[in-house]
């Protein structure tokens, strides 16, 4: 049997309520399953579901983003950054991979900046309010790609 696409409906808060993320007023989201679109914790717990569910899906860090590490926080002297007024948030790409997450200024000091390199969402317990919109079977081509077509999804 093809795996499913299926569309969704969230919204995506943190432990205090706050709005993080959400699809209302945009286009659905859209995700093969299996084909690591979205964070495995939550596509685990969407296999269940069926068009027309709605649920609220607790998602711990370390299935989400992960625990934080502070192996990628450092303290770099500011004469080592190519930047001459540097800011709070602004981000650096520091592995040669341009697949690795940026580092993020968090704090200056007259002679350090503080840079971090977790994910935003790193070490956050995540909720989704989820509304299943559509489910169907993965086309071919779909299959063949490795990722959910049409929608919000990949276009060629
Ligand atoms: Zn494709």
């Amino acid at each position: 049997m093809s795996p499913r696409v299926v569309s969704i409906h969230y919204t995506l808060t943190d432990h205090s309520g706050q709005t993080l993320d959400s699809s209302i007023g945009q286009e659905p989201l859209k995700y093969m399953e299996g084909a690591q679109q979205i964070i495995p914790g939550l596509e685990q717990q969407l296999k269940a579901l069926k068009v027309k569910d709605k649920k609220k899906i607790q998602v711990p860090a370390a299935e989400a983003y992960g625990a934080r590490d502070d192996r990628f926080v450092m303290d770099v002297p500011l004469e080592k950054l190519p930047v001459k007024d540097l800011q709070v948030g602004q981000q650096f790409q520091i592995n040669a991979d341009p697949n690795s997450p940026p580092f993020v200024v968090t704090q200056i000091t007259t002679t350090h900046a503080v840079l971090d390199g977790n994910h935003p969402l790193a070490g956050v317990d995540l909720t989704f309010d989820v509304e299943i919109i559509e489910v169907r079977e993965a086309t071919a081509e779909e299959l063949k790609h490795g990722h959910a077509h049409g929608g919000d999804g990949h276009h060629h």
